[in-house]
């Protein structure tokens, strides 16, 4: 059979392109979506059962259709669930949520166009004269298709230390990809943890530590002991950005902007949300020397204040500190070996360069989502073997352009062939969370939509 669309993924990016492309084809329209997760629409990040997980964005902005923000904050209320549009809800609720959208969407009697969802991993693709695109499947099928729409999310970081560095024996210790979160019963009550990255990541596994029952000591080392901020309590307003300084094309006006804003006392989270309608467009007004540099110097302290943490999350972590149950150190790894007391793990401290080490019975990559451009995934490296796609200039994912478009070897757009989430970051910066992810997965809905309709 040849499908209208094929959308490869089955993470946030999958379900809500689904969902926008359910709602805008027609009745006649059939949809695959080729998916190695049975939770469809979950990812990494929704299919948590801790209700310690919250969310990073306020309910009010996580609705799956940007035209009508309060969907998931009415969804949760219909749910008995704690709802303010400024809450930070569970993040399992809103892996209910997208389930519970996607199947009203298929309900709706007067438009369910074909959806069949394939439980795979795209292994393969190649180009099928003017029909399209076939996929190969790791279950030994094919799935062709006029459109497609790849979702497949970014890699998880590796460990920052060459495997050569890795003592023999220590390998069963390293907890390598924490999101599979059955390592958490294997830990001891008391056992000594070393979580490498002080992000989101990381406060995600201290919390499902200490639900777990853990107890012991939690050293954290990342290379600058960064950690993220939290976001200002509900209720808390802020003035907007100055409009001179939301008009501005210049990054360097736009900080000594910032700084004088929050001298005279404004909030500097309102102003960094402020920031958000007009992140893309900055982005896409720089040289590539200047996004490099931005990626160099700025992405560790973007990260902290853009990517912020639910308050009662802030409380709980701080407090984990305060106990000195928590530590957090900055510097650089060295190597993992095996030692008397469990493993031993050495770094230079960033301040002093001084060379220090303790010992640990479980070390946690908690480094995060890599953005490595398409090193991460079979699939990519094939179809950029084929010239059916490109990475982008500094690496970060695929080359799109603005309407999400893969360009393909030559530098032009491939008819058909879409990628929304994190992998355009090359050309949008900002796309890594639901409120930019929900209107791009929109977008290329309407654009296949349209196509189909000539
Ligand atoms: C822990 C965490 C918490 C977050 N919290 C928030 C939040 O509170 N608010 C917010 O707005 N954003 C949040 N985000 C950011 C954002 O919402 C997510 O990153 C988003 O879910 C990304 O979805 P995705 O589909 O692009 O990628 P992923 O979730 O990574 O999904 C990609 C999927 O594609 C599948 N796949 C890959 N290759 C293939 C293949 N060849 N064939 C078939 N399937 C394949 C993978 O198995 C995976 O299931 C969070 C992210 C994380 C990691």
């Amino acid at each position: 059979m040849l499908y209208d669309v094929a959308v490869v993924g089955s993470g946030f990016s999958a379900i809500a392109a689904t969902i926008h492309l359910l709602r805008l084809l027609p009745p006649s329209a059939s949809i695959a979506v080729v998916g190695d997760d049975p939770g469809f629409g979950r990812g990494t990040a929704y299919r948590t059962e801790f209700y310690v997980h919250r969310l990073n964005v306020p309910a009010g902005r996580m609705s799956v259709f940007p035209e009508e923000p309060d969907d998931f904050v009415r969804w949760l209320e219909r749910h008995e669930r704690q709802a303010t549009a400024d809450g930070f809800a569970s993040r399992g609720d809103y892996g209910l949520y997208l389930r519970d959208r996607l199947a009203a969407q298929l309900r709706d009697d007067d438009r369910p166009a074909r959806f069949d969802f394939i439980k795979a991993k795209a292994t393969n693709c190649v180009q099928c004269g003017d029909t399209g695109l076939v996929f190969h499947l790791n279950n030994g099928a094919e799935l062709r298709a006029r459109n497609v729409v790849l979702c497949l999310g970014v890699g998880n970081a590796d460990l920052p230390l060459d495997r050569r560095k890795i003592g023999a024996g220590v390998e069963k210790r390293i907890v390598r990809n924490p999101w599979r979160l059955s390592w958490l019963s294997k830990v001891g009550r008391g056992e000594r943890i070393c979580i490498f990255g002080s992000g989101l990541t990381m406060i995600d596994q201290v919390l499902a530590l200490r639900v777990h029952g853990h107890r012991g000591p939690i050293r954290v080392l990342s290379r600058r002991g960064l950690l993220p901020r939290a976001h200002a309590p509900a209720g808390e307003r802020s003035p907007p950005l100055e409009p001179k300084l939301a008009q501005s094309r210049d990054i360097s006006d736009l900080l000594a902007g910032f700084r004088r804003q929050v001298r005279r006392d404004a909030d500097w989270r309102g102003l960094m949300d402020g920031l958000r309608p007009m992140t893309q467009r900055l982005w896409q007004d720089l040289t590539e020397e200047q996004r490099a540099r931005f990626l160099r110097h700025g992405l560790a302290w973007w990260n902290v204040h853009r990517h912020r943490i639910a308050p009662e999350v802030a409380s709980r972590f701080d407090a984990l500190r305060k106990d000195g149950i928590v530590t957090v150190h900055a510097g650089f790894l060295q190597a993992i070996e095996a030692g008397a007391r469990g493993a031993s793990v050495s770094y230079r401290e960033r301040q002093s360069g001084r060379h220090l080490s303790f010992n640990a019975d479980w070390i946690v990559n908690c480094t995060g989502m890599e953005r490595a451009g398409v090193a991460h995934s079979p699939l990519l490296q094939q179809m950029q073997r084929q010239g059916l796609i490109t990475q982008d200039a500094l690496g970060l994912g695929l080359s799109v352009d603005a309407g999400s478009r893969v360009l393909g070897g030559n530098r032009e757009p491939q008819p058909g062939l879409y990628a929304v989430g994190a992998l355009t970051a090359g050309q949008f910066w900002e796309i890594t969370a639901v409120p930019d992810i929900r209107v791009q997965a929109q977008a290329v809905a309407g654009a296949i939509a349209s196509s189909l309709r000539v």
